[in-house]
């Protein structure tokens, strides 16, 4: 499969070719589809599988297809380090290089007010650690009642590092109708309740 053939425009394909990137990894030939048909989406991926790009890359296609005339974010990446925060927020930086978005990626360990400001000026895709997240939400500084899709990154290091309660938190800041994709390296039981809970007929993808 080539990545003309997943459903993206000439922009982000450009991009894509920059990277140097000559072919689709298999969860990014597998989960692209169907997230930009608007399918949930329960990913067994671990690091290092392309998983980053396999959501960022149909965010952006359906950002550029229906741009975000709001300041508030219209997607909603929550992972669980801000390591993984900065690392998606450079991800989505580089792909979108030819279309008209704004990332922020919000994190603890650093200062709120320039968090604060930047969302002031309007975000389409926020990335960011359920801790601050969830501050940001209390102070009124961030609206999550715009979010369309929202990606649960690492769910089974979420799990581990005790995120779930601050999950369940956020989920009730969202709209209920919203695209939800979920990747976990494992697929424990738990992770499966999660799923079950959060996600409506999931498109499965295991690689
Ligand atoms: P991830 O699993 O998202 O952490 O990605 C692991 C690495 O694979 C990153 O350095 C990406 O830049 C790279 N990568 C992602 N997709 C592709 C692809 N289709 N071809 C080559 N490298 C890729």
């Amino acid at each position: 499969m080539n990545f003309s053939d997943l459903g993206l425009s000439p922009k982000l394909l450009q991009a894509i070719s920059d990277t140097g990137y000559t072919t689709p990894t298999a969860i990014q030939s597998a989960a692209i589809g169907p997230v930009l048909q608007g399918k949930d989406l329960m990913a067994s991926a671990q690091t290092g599988t392309g998983k980053t790009a396999a959501f960022t890359l149909p965010l952006l296609e359906t950002l550029l297809r229906k741009p975000n005339s709001s300041k508030s974010p219209k997607f909603l990446i929550i992972t669980p380090t801000r390591e993984l925060a900065a690392q998606i927020e450079a991800s989505a930086q580089t792909y979108s290089k030819y279309i008209s978005c704004r990332t922020l990626a919000v994190f603890g360990g650093v200062k709120i007010g320039p968090q604060i400001r930047q969302l002031k000026q309007g975000v389409d895709v926020l990335i960011a650690t359920p801790g601050r997240l969830l501050d940001l939400s209390e102070q009124g500084e961030v609206d999550l009642k715009m979010i369309d899709v929202l990606v649960l990154d690492e769910a089974d290091r979420m799990l581990d590092m005790g995120f779930i309660p601050a999950i369940r938190r956020i989920q009730k800041l969202l709209p209920a109708t919203k695209q939800t994709l979920m990747f976990s390296a494992t697929y424990s039981d738990e992770i499966r309740t999660l799923a079950q809970t959060y996600l409506r007929r999931p498109v499965e993808v295991s690689v």
